[in-house]
């Protein structure tokens, strides 16, 4: 049996407020975690220091909500190495092209116990039984990954941001998917001609046009209610929850 467990860390943006964190889940795969970004205020509901053992941190786009606790992870990694706690090094995993001087930022880290690793368009990588790919749907305002893990029983797709000039490559990349973590920035009221995030109610066309068998909504506006992002949804996709940082969602097969 396969079992894959799905943590919401933080699901607001772009600052934090009260319980509510920015950008992150922690994906759970026999022995290895994968960190699918890192916003601002995860690292309060990561277990330390056993959460660096085999972890991944994957940042999909150097937006700051995305990875304003990477400093934290690094030197959490730096200093349990040198207690003797953590012999293997973390591995960050980091878009290519864009942004070189983040990028430099993160790498030229010192007070890091990690290896470094580069994303691009459609790369990916294997741990062990477990693909991770990548795609830029080149839909968002810069270079920004979806992330898609897959072994043979499981397809979860993490759309970090996207926008709406491409959806139809995004349908593809979510096809059929078990699991669909979709941003919805947006309500309908918010409207505006921001064409470079999606609403709660086009990640339900999205689910729905891709087949896929669950969609879990995430990327809110830390002041509205997320009732009405779940409410949107459902106009065009039955099977969606909110995601709620601490709420495990477990796939099984
Ligand atoms: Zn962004
Ligand atoms: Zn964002």
């Amino acid at each position: 049996m396969s079992k894959i467990a799905i943590t919401p860390l933080g699901t607001v943006s772009p600052y934090t407020k009260e319980n509510m964190n920015c950008p992150g889940f922690l994906a759970e795969y026999n022995n290895q975690k994968i960190l699918l970004d890192c916003g601002n205020g995860i690292t309060r509901l990561l277990k330390f220091p056993k959460v660096l053992e085999n972890l991944n941190v994957i940042i999909t786009h150097y937006h700051k909500d995305h990875f304003g606790d990477i400093g934290a992870i690094q030197y959490a990694s730096y200093v349990y190495h040198n207690l003797g706690t953590l012999n293997r090094k973390i591995k960050i995993y980091l878009p290519k092209n864009d942004f070189a001087f983040n990028k430099k930022t993160i790498v030229s880290n010192n007070e890091s116990y990690a290896e470094y690793f580069d994303i691009s368009d459609n790369s990916n990588y294997s741990l062990k039984d477990l693909n991770i790919s990548f795609q830029d749907n080149k839909s968002h305002s810069i270079e920004s990954y979806m992330i898609k893990l897959q072994n043979k029983d499981f397809k979860i797709v993490y759309t970090s941001d996207v926008g709406t000039i491409n959806f139809d490559k995004l349908i593809e990349f979510c096809k059929d998917a078990d699991l669909i973590i979709c941003e919805s920035s947006f309500l309908k009221k918010h409207s505006t001609n921001n064409k470079c995030h999606i609403t709660a109610y086009e990640a339900g066309i999205l689910a729905s046009e891709s087949n896929a068998k669950r969609l879990l909504l995430t990327h809110f506006w830390p002041e509205e209610d997320k009732n009405l992002y779940l409410k949107e949804a459902k106009q065009n996709y039955e099977n969606v929850e909110i995601a709620k940082e601490g709420k495990k969602i477990i796939l099984k097969r």
